[in-house]
């Protein structure tokens, strides 16, 4: 229910010219009866660039990592290594082994 900004007095809803509006009974005053109705939100998804997709190398060690012997870091010698595997960019390039040195922290990869 709608009333009169003018009067305070019930507002009644009319067609006038093919167009809704609310009349008020009293003073006569006429509000357009779809003003102020909510529009539609106009909401744009966002799309993601396939350019974004493109890891960028943290040397953080993630939590799926292993520990491994035998591999040599190509900075200290040391010959144990944190070893994870990543899939870069898409599923039809090879697979990137990454590996973090336990002693010095360097990481290092190697392409399948
Ligand atoms: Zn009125
Ligand atoms: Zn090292």
């Amino acid at each position: 229910m709608k009333f009169c900004p003018k009067c305070n007095s019930l507002m009644t809803p009319r067609r006038i010219n093919g167009k809704s509006v609310l009349k008020c009974v009293k003073c006569g005053y006429e509000i357009d009866a779809n003003a102020g109705g909510k529009k539609d939100v106009v909401t744009t998804k966002v799309q993601h660039a396939e350019s974004e997709k493109i890891l960028v190398i943290d040397e953080e060690v993630p939590e799926r990592a292993q520990k491994v012997k035998g591999v040599v870091c190509p900075a200290c010698k040391n010959d144990e290594a944190y070893f994870w595997i990543l899939q870069t960019r898409s599923a039809d390039e090879p697979a990137t082994r990454f590996y973090k040195c336990t002693r010095c922290g360097k990481v290092w990869r190697e392409y399948e």
